[in-house]
């Protein structure tokens, strides 16, 4: 907390407003992320968690507001986009890996692709992440052949890949069999822990006591709390959010 509170601003949003139809789903959100924090988000099914992540890289546009990585606007398409679009990194509920190719080509495609690295560099780095998240001897084998849990941690190690400046993860526990959670959870302490900026959807309070800077409270598409996770959880000041918590315990 103390070690971030002199950074630099990594990904901020100002005024951001998006309605779909009549819903108006993200409303007036503001949200600075620093360097090197890490924020989890949490509230109710359908508050707006997954919509802001996916503005956060353009998968969604948005009606106001503006959004910075690293000081640069999104812009709203094109070839600058792809290239801002790099910095961010996203892993998603369901693992959304290649299932007709290996392991190793999951995670060298994108650096190949887009990065336009060698093949053999690519390799070499795409092998040392998934030694770092405890997969890599399943390098020569096909996604279906891994448990739900390896291929989240896959998942991972394929974003880190592309050596984004900021982590975004949509629920990334949510379709895992509880025996599994825990060894994709390690995984992202452990980058925590290492520095990456990231922001986490999760309903997992144990992540966001151990892990997180800042949890961000969403509630119909409003930011209602921001603050330090024990404060959070100890003192949460809305009845939305006590509302929340009562009910997860
Ligand atoms: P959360 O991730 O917090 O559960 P979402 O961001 O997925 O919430 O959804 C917020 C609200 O926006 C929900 O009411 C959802 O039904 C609605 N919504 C999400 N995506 C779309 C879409 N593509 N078109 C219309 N409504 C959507
Ligand atoms: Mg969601």
């Amino acid at each position: 907390m103390t070690a971030h509170e002199e950074g630099e601003t990594l990904v901020s949003l100002t005024g951001v407003n998006k309605h779909y139809g009549s819903l108006h789903v993200l409303q007036d959100i503001n949200l600075q992320v620093k360097r090197g924090e890490v924020v989890v988000v949490i509230g109710p099914s359908g508050s707006g968690k997954s919509t802001l992540c996916r503005t956060i890289n353009r998968l969604e546009t948005i009606d106001e507001g503006t959004i910075t990585i690293d000081g640069k606007e999104l812009p709203a398409e094109g070839r600058q986009l792809a290239q801002l679009r790099a910095d961010v990194g996203m892993v998603f509920q369901s693992f959304n890996l290649f299932a007709h190719k290996s392991i190793l080509d999951n995670v060298t495609l994108g650096p190949i692709k887009v990065n336009k690295q060698d093949k053999a560099g690519a390799e070499k780095d795409a092998m040392a992440l998934l030694e770092r998240v405890g997969v890599g001897k399943q390098a020569p084998k096909l996604p279906a052949q891994l448990s739900g849990g390896q291929q989240q941690r896959v998942a991972i190690a394929r974003a880190l890949a592309m050596k984004p400046k900021v982590m975004l993860f949509d629920e990334p526990t949510s379709a895992l069999d509880p025996e599994m959670i825990n060894e994709v959870l390690d995984v992202m302490v452990q980058l925590a822990k290492d520095g990456m900026t990231m922001i986490v959807v999760t309903h997992e309070m144990g992540f966001a006591r151990k892990a997180a800077d800042r949890v961000v409270f969403m509630a119909d598409g409003q930011i209602v709390e921001d603050a330090e996770p024990e404060e959070f959880f100890t003192n949460p000041k809305s009845s939305r959010a006590k509302d929340f918590l009562s009910k997860l315990l």
